[in-house]
């Protein structure tokens, strides 16, 4: 009992303890509450796999609920986006709700408050508001309008909702305490009149209540038992709290607001603002650019959703803000592709090899294993003869014993085929080398049982038949930001920290068995990495993403 303990993290500990006073089981409820204003992130991966892991852990319900109280900001496109990372993910959710569904309730209950002297329209300006806020350590100064008579008030407020009064004419303020040690507790703002079409509620309503206003509220109607959001919402809690009271009746369980930790991701910026800004400027093509942390991105990259419930499951919650290294998510990517991508060749930078041994014309369908880590992957053929690519960088004319590549006068092993001997190279006139010359070891076929295909040699090669070759677009992708904390220099935007290098468009050569891939098939190109068919590929002709390298290359790098 006492290890089972050790192992909840603390928003767990606040859930079990609450069941032992609060709540029953059944009370458990929980909601992920994006707002439609961008596509998800990896940022909010954490708190989807919090928010839906506890409803798997609990067996309790889950909402999905979008907080669309700023219609500047909220798109149809965007609540499209988020529904479909979600289902990605693995989460199912309880219902699908909307704020903006509760905006008459809110109405009426915020003029129950004013008959009640909960509330009041303040004609100042927001410039003259502002000024009466007072300090951390001053007081507030309460608004020359803040005693109006409830008719007054009423009729006022119900011109705001109308649209019979000017855009910064009023707001609705709640009648709390200008003196409050809490800021937020400064008579803050309910609702703010806004001429502005909705895209659920359309031009219905002329004014639009204020976060602070509607979520807890939100929580309350969907009888939520725990609305955990991140730690800036910390001091919000007990406006939170006075406003359920508000609503609520004795006796009636209220939603409790808990605060957890914003999760950073090091090399790029994690806020749906700062990555609008990336797609509006041409930094990157679109939300799902697989250089994006967004999660149509990184889907889009080949990433799974395993690996990316593994990763916000492996940091866990926390108390305090911190930045993850991004390689962290990429060894989550390797570990879980690692399981599940077969394994092809592909050649990213070309050069010929001639097996001049080998009898020209002549082609050979040689077994490959699909996945070392998976029998049931089976295996398939790819073709072998005597013209192939290898990559440049696995040719040395010369070089020293540590060097377990190919050179002049030594062995090697061609993955799946034959153990080849560098003879010879061929140059232009300008000193490349345009084509390398070999001989092979015909009764050292892998897998063949001979005793020459047992013969242990250094390295081993990938490779592709040069006329059975497909010729592919090859996108690599690399940081986009050039530094760990793009945010993190107060004299600099962000912006000014964009890896000019994050995309390298290539040709390169794959097996022919890749000519019939599927978009988002994911592939491992041995000894070089992860890929995965991007959307943009044709009919035979796949474009492929690097998802990840093979190992760390930063690692080395740093
Ligand atoms: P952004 O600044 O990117 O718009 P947000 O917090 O305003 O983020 P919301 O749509 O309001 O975005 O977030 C939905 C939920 O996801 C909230 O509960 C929020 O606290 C959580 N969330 C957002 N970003 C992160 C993050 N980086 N780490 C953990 N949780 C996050
Ligand atoms: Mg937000």
């Amino acid at each position: 009992m006492a290890e089972e303990k050790k192992s909840l993290n603390f928003i767990e500990q606040i859930i079990e303890e609450d069941l032992q006073t609060t709540y029953k089981k059944e009370d458990l409820k929980f909601r992920f509450p994006p707002e439609p204003n961008g596509y998800l992130h990896i940022g909010h991966a954490s708190s989807i796999c919090l928010n839906f892991g506890l409803g798997e852990k609990y067996n309790a319900p889950v909402n999905l609920r979008f907080d669309d109280t700023n219609p500047i900001k909220e798109e149809q496109e965007f609540v499209d986006a988020i529904k479909e990372d979600v289902l990605w993910l693995g989460f199912k959710w309880e219902k699908e709700c909307y704020a903006s569904d509760y905006f008459q309730q809110l109405y009426d209950w915020a003029v129950e408050m004013i008959k009640n002297g909960d509330a009041y329209v303040d004609s100042q300006t927001s410039e003259e508001i502002a000024l009466q806020k007072g300090t951390p350590t001053e007081p507030g100064k309460e608004s020359p309008y803040r005693n109006r008579s409830v008719e007054e008030n009423i009729e006022l407020f119900s011109k705001m909702k109308n649209g019979e009064t000017p855009e910064r004419g009023h707001v609705l303020r709640a009648k709390i305490d200008m003196t409050s040690p809490n800021m937020l507790m400064r008579d803050p703002v309910m609702y703010r009149c806004l001429h502005k079409s909705h895209h659920r509620t359309n031009d219905t309503w002329k004014i639009y209540p204020m976060y602070d206003w509607a979520h807890g509220e939100s929580d309350f109607i969907e009888s939520i038992s725990h609305s955990f959001c991140t730690l800036e919402f910390l001091p919000h809690r007990e406006l939170y709290n006075w406003f359920v009271e508000k609503v609520s009746k004795e006796g009636e369980l209220k939603p409790k607001q808990r605060e957890f930790a914003r999760r950073n991701l090091s090399h790029t910026v994690v806020s749906k603002r700062k990555l609008m800004q990336l797609v509006e400027k041409g930094v990157v093509n679109s939300w799902d650019d697989p250089r994006m942390p967004t999660i149509s991105g990184l889907r889009r990259r080949g990433y799974t959703p395993n690996a990316i419930r593994k990763f916000a499951d492996s940091i866990g919650v926390g108390k305090r803000e911190n930045m993850i290294d991004v390689a962290h998510l990429e060894f989550c990517a390797r570990e879980d592709l690692n399981k599940t991508a077969p394994r092809v060749m592909g050649v990213l930078d070309p050069v010929k090899l001639v097996i001049t041994n080998y009898e020209e014309g002549k082609e050979e369908w040689l077994e490959a294993e699909n996945n070392p880590e998976d029998e049931s992957a089976g295996s398939r053929e790819i073709p072998f003869s005597r013209e192939l690519y290898i990559e440049k960088e696995d040719f040395k004319e010369s070089a020293n014993r540590k060097f377990f590549r190919l050179t002049l006068g030594k062995e090697v092993r061609l993955k799946n085929a034959y153990i080849i001997k560098g003879e010879e190279v061929v140059k232009d006139s300008e000193g490349n080398i345009t084509e390398i010359h070999c001989t092979y070891d015909p009764k050292s076929k892998s897998g063949s049982g001979t005793e020459e295909s047992m013969r242990k040699v250094k390295g081993t090669l990938h490779w592709v038949s040069a006329k059975h070759a497909l010729e592919t677009e090859i996108r690599l992708y690399d940081r986009l930001f050039s530094v760990e904390n793009p945010d993190g220099d107060k004299e600099k935007d962000y912006m000014e920290f964009v890896n000019p290098d994050s995309l390298e468009v290539i040709t390169g050569f794959v097996e022919p068995s890749l000519k019939s891939a599927g978009v988002q098939d994911k592939f491992q190109f041995q000894r070089i990495g992860y890929f995965c068919v991007d959307k943009e590929s044709e009919e035979g002709k796949p474009i492929f993403n690097r998802t990840v390298t093979l190992r760390d290359s930063w690692a080395k790098i740093k």
